[in-house]
């Protein structure tokens, strides 16, 4: 059974004809089951039907056989997503009966779908005269079948070797990366070295081999800075510290070392490369903080410019005289660069993630972007494309139609950024004039551009971890002393929230190793600094002596799950304010006490409220962690990431509690998680009551828009309806109603 099963899908595979490869398909399942029938059908899902494809025992000569989704024993095969056995078909009450296609005779009815990723690609027919049911090796026999033939027909679907979902077109889909719809041609450029087809090699002449690395490092080094140079204007900080670290590394002397010990040893540069590459890039992929993790691109990226100017002296120049949509199989930072913005409509990828720098580039420059799209240069190159950043597809010579739909929703986004932007520097209120503080989440660095500082009121969050996980030891306190002050300097009139360090098992620094079965529920946040005084005195000292002289500093303590924790964590607050009011006279300055708060993201520390107030000033909501431990399920676990939703009604009602608490007990409190910086989870924060949100960069325009357009009453009314719902889902497709109510719709088109 087996060899039969390996010859259907290498036959399948081997076809160059679609049509004939699914004829093979039901004749040789036929045999192979020693049955009457077997026929395929194809899910086109934007007209949300099946198509009967090919058949052996039915007859579909003279008229084509369509079913929608909804009908008949195909469509429930799909909704039910697993296989259906039945011995008499026709009296089912899902049956469709089609006259003049033969199959009244058939009474047996196997069915099964062909899944890829999550999608019913089709489903896999065999019928038969008896009134039996199929056994079930039959079954297992059909449901393997369809499960390899799903990969055949996923990966055709890529070469452009499939009656396409969409008439007249090819559908390429992948994961939506950066927003928005571009229309142009396709430009191909797969001509970058790779990184991951390096292979052994030796050299004869270590000091030549060394030369050439040396001369690769500096060409790299000069690009980088050139780069950054060249965007210094049009990014904020926090996106422009990627080439900061780029040139950061590339001048590491460990790094440096390791790859002239590999050519030392008799390796040629490339593979000196690729093998410090890898060993680099392992570090960060074993990071279970999902933005440390795509850090690993990051580093595979430095690879690729180094092998490139191994090969290469110059800068690749690109001659483009109109805008194109660039398909790369690695988009690289460089390549965003290097592209005259107005010649790059769009960017298409083979390889990468959501948030790997290249998207959070592509992002930052509001180029539409695809990452992860199989494809095939040889159809695409120069075809016209749409490239649809909302729902991560890209479709290959569009039909008339669908180009004018796709070109109505590039011109109504283009509408409603220009309106977005515009509401951008004004201060954030509802329709009906409900002031709602509006503050920044930073983390790499201070985002010191002009644009986002009129835009917010502050910083809500600064995550303090990221410049210890990018050193190769503890920074000294005058290091962050510097660090602190550059940041307090940027938001003179403005409260600066200064988390303490959250370091921990998941996001183990280089330095010190951590290994736990359990790293969420393990040595991390207070936990971890409480354990280690020496480190969390330099840190709060070296915050205090940043604030001498100012008055906007705040500091924010992490993973606080009970009153203990927070008494140990204070007295050693104190102590350093003690230690640096001192040095503050000496220099005859004043050091301001800075306000302290603590992150409400474990779920015991909601029951001891009362005990903590007269103990604190702020709290602040992590909706991410808080999710996490109330629903029980690791946030960055792919397996679990349908659970892991913000919407539950628990999830809800817990943030509703924190806002009445913080209210009868006059804390003022803000939300600095994910859910803040997302349109529906602002509308429901606000009409909840929560006057301060703290969001990254890109949701500040978003965030504020929304919440200038709908009046306070009809928020309040909404989190009112919500909370009478029990299922996530309702409550999801519930407030998406509400805000396309609003027109709003557009702002949460994106990953639908
Ligand atoms: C949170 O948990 O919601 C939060 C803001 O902190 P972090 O994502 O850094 O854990
Ligand atoms: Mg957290």
């Amino acid at each position: 059974m087996l060899t039969k099963l390996r010859d259907i899908v290498n036959n399948v595979a081997s076809s160059s004809d679609v049509k004939q490869a699914l004829n093979t398909l039901v004749s040789e399942t036929c045999s192979a089951m020693d049955t009457e029938c077997c026929s395929v059908y194809i899910a086109d899902h934007d007209r949300q039907v099946y198509e009967l494809m090919a058949t052996q025992g039915l007859n579909a000569k003279s008229r084509r056989v369509a079913l929608s989704f909804n009908e008949g024993l195909i469509g429930l095969v799909g909704r039910r997503a697993e296989p259906i056995n039945l011995a008499f078909a026709s009296g089912h009450v899902d049956f469709k009966h089609f006259p003049d296609i033969g199959e009244d005779v058939f009474n047996a009815f196997l069915g099964t779908p062909i899944i890829y990723r999550r999608q019913v690609l089709g489903v896999l027919v065999v019928q038969q005269r008896d009134s039996r049911q199929f056994n079930e090796s039959e079954e297992s026999f059909l449901v393997t079948l369809a499960a390899q033939l799903a990969v055949v027909f996923a990966h055709a679907k890529a070469q452009g070797l499939w009656p396409s979902d969409v008439k007249g077109s090819l559908l390429l889909e992948g994961a939506a990366a950066s927003p928005g719809v571009a229309i142009a041609k396709a430009w191909c450029d797969v001509s970058q070295p790779r990184l991951d087809l390096v292979s052994p090699a030796s050299c004869l002449d270590n000091q030549k081999e060394r030369d050439r690395l040396e001369g690769a490092l500096s060409a790299a080094i000069s690009d980088f800075r050139r780069l950054r140079k060249r965007f210094d204007n049009e990014l904020n900080q926090d996106t422009l510290a990627i080439f900061d670290l780029f040139i950061h590394l590339l001048n590491d002397p460990v790094l440096r070392k390791a790859m002239n010990e590999h050519i030392q040893q008799g390796d040629l540069a490339e593979w000196a490369v690729k093998q410090t590459i890898d060993s680099f890039a392992e570090r960060f992929q074993n990071m279970s903080d999902p933005y440390l993790r795509d850090r690993a691109n990051d580093v595979k990226e430095l690879g690729q410019r180094l092998l490139y100017f191994l090969e290469n002296q110059e800068t690749k120049q690109w001659n483009l005289d109109e805008p194109v949509i660039l398909f790369a199989r690695e988009l690289t930072a460089a390549m965003l660069a290097a592209i005259p913005r107005d010649c790059l409509a769009g960017v298409v990828a083979e390889e990468g993630a959501v948030n790997a720098h290249a998207a959070i580039l592509a992002r930052a420059l509001g180029i539409p972007a695809v990452m992860g799209v199989e494809f095939n240069p040889q159809i695409i190159h120069q075809k016209k494309v749409v490239l649809d950043g909302f729902k991560g597809r890209v479709l290959v010579e569009p039909s008339a139609h669908i180009l004018k739909e796709y070109k109505r929703l590039r011109d109504e986004e283009l509408e409603l950024q220009q309106e977005v932007d515009s509401a951008f520097t004004r201060r954030t209120e509802t329709a009906d004039g409900v002031r709602v503080e509006i503050h920044l989440n930073a983390g790499l660095s201070a985002d010191t551009s002009i644009a986002i500082n009129r835009g917010v009121d502050g910083v809500g969050l600064y995550r303090t971890e990221v410049p210890f996980l990018m050193q190769r030891s503890f920074p000294s306190e005058e290091d962050q002393v510097k660090q602190y002050q550059s940041i307090l300097d940027c938001y003179p009139k403005q409260s600066v929230v200064m988390r303490t360090l959250d370091i921990g098992g998941d996001k183990p620094l280089p330095y010190l190793k951590i290994e736990e079965d359990n790293p969420f529920l393990g040595w991390r946040g207070i936990r971890f600094t409480l354990d280690h005084p020496d480190i969390f005195l330099i840190q709060v000292r070296a915050m205090l002596r940043a604030s001498i002289g100012r008055d906007n500093l705040a500091i924010l303590l992490p993973m606080i799950s009970g009153l203990s924790e927070l008494l140990e964590a204070k007295t050693l607050v104190n102590r350093a304010f003690n230690e640096v009011s001192e040095i503050a006279v000496s220099q005859g300055k004043k050091l301001n006490k800075p306000r302290l708060g603590i992150m409400v993201e474990v779920p015991s520390v909601l029951y001891q409220f009362d005990a903590i107030a007269p103990h604190i000033d702020f709290l602040s909501v992590g909706t991410n962690d808080l999710t996490q431990y109330l629903l029980a399920v690791d946030r960055n676990n792919a397996r679990v990431a349908d659970v892991y939703d913000t919407f539950h009604p628990s999830v809800l009602a817990v943030l509703h509690q924190i806002l009445m608490s913080s209210q009868r007990l006059k804390l003022p409190v803000s939300v600095c998680g994910e859910f803040a910086g997302d349109p529906i989870g602002a509308a429901l924060l606000v009409g909840m009551g929560y006057r301060q949100l703290s969001m990254n960069t890109r949701s500040v325009a978003k965030i504020k828009y929304v919440l200038r357009h709908i009046p306070s009453d009809a928020l309040q009314k909404h989190v009112l309806a919500m909370q009478q719902l029990s299922l996530t889902g309702e409550i999801r497709k519930a407030s998406e109603d509400f805000l396309e109510r609003y027109s709003l719709g557009g702002l949460i088109r994106v990953g639908k």
